[in-house]
């Protein structure tokens, strides 16, 4: 049995739809990575799956059971917790204080502090210091240490590597493979697409909101995985994934002026293995 199912998922901000039938499993223990442009749809998919942004009917099921219209804090409390873009520390509080929010669904489950000072030992003694004095890397692993404390079977990371330098995403990715090594299955939303890749045993594209690439990473060529991000034709597309780690903008719109055309219909489903 799948850990987690997402099955047809739609999501909606009033008017707007921002996922249109979207699937995605997650088999217990596994790593998935979810990559795809700016507004591709990758933060909305995991705030579904959190219970932030509402779903309906049984579209999302965790562990046979389906999650759909719970809070937050129950879908917490069921084993799955989320490391929100931009991490949202509370900057009135300390590490500590920080981290302890997020046992709170899970009060008799969770973690203990010293498990999570365990797991990043530089918080330990930056326990009573506010959150906003750490440097970014710092602050990234408190946004994982909060999450990590309520002990979930499943852990989402939204943008983990955002503004961060390239030796500290290494560290966050070394310790994330440690998590994983407790059991925990992993669901990444990555614009690094190459760090994606190389932690991934299964790799979503989204585009405007839909699946336009799904596989394994080891089996997706560059040239497939470029025609799903950008929605590019086949004769546009670079053989390479040069430019999709640079996390340049400029670079991203380069390639978008290019995407309006197709629609990624036509790679649907393309890398199935
Ligand atoms: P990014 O990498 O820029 O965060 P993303 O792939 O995570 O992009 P989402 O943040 O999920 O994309 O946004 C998907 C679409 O939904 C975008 O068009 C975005 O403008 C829209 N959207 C996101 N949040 C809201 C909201 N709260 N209200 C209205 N529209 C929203």
């Amino acid at each position: 049995m799948k850990l987690l199912t997402v099955s047809n998922l739609n999501a909606t901000y009033g008017d707007f739809q921002a996922l249109y039938g979207v699937c995605l499993e997650a088999a217990e223990g596994e790593a998935i990575a979810v990559i795809g442009a700016n507004g591709a749809g990758k933060s909305t998919l995991l705030n579904t799956i959190a219970g932030s942004v509402a779903s309906k009917g049984d579209a999302i099921r965790f562990a046979g059971e389906p999650i759909g219209g719970l809070h937050p804090w129950q879908i917490v409390a069921r084993g799955i917790a989320l490391v929100p873009e931009g991490r949202r520390l509370f900057a009135s509080l300390t590490v500590e204080e920080n981290l302890l929010m997020g046992a709170y669904s899970r009060s008799r489950d969770a973690h203990s502090l010293d498990e999570i000072y365990k797991i990043f030992p530089q918080l330990r003694s930056r326990a009573r210091q506010s959150s906003l004095s750490l440097s970014g890397g710092e602050q990234q692993m408190v946004a994982i240490g909060r999450a990590l404390i309520s002990k979930p079977r499943l852990l989402m990371c939204d943008e983990l590597s955002l503004g961060l330098a390239p030796k500290i995403v290494g560290e966050i990715y070394e310790t994330l493979a440690l998590i994983r090594e407790r059991g925990v299955t992993l669901i990444v939303v990555e614009q690094n697409v190459r760090q994606a890749m190389a932690f991934a045993d299964r790799v979503y594209c989204l585009q405007e909101g839909r699946v336009s690439l799904e596989g394994i990473s080891t089996q997706l060529h560059p040239d497939q995985v470029s025609r799903a991000y950008f929605g590019i034709r086949q004769n546009q597309s670079q053989g390479d994934l040069p430019d999709l780690d640079s996390g340049s903008p400029g670079v991203r719109s380069d390639f978008n002026s290019e995407a309006s055309g197709p629609t990624n219909s036509g790679f649907a489903g393309e890398g199935r293995a």
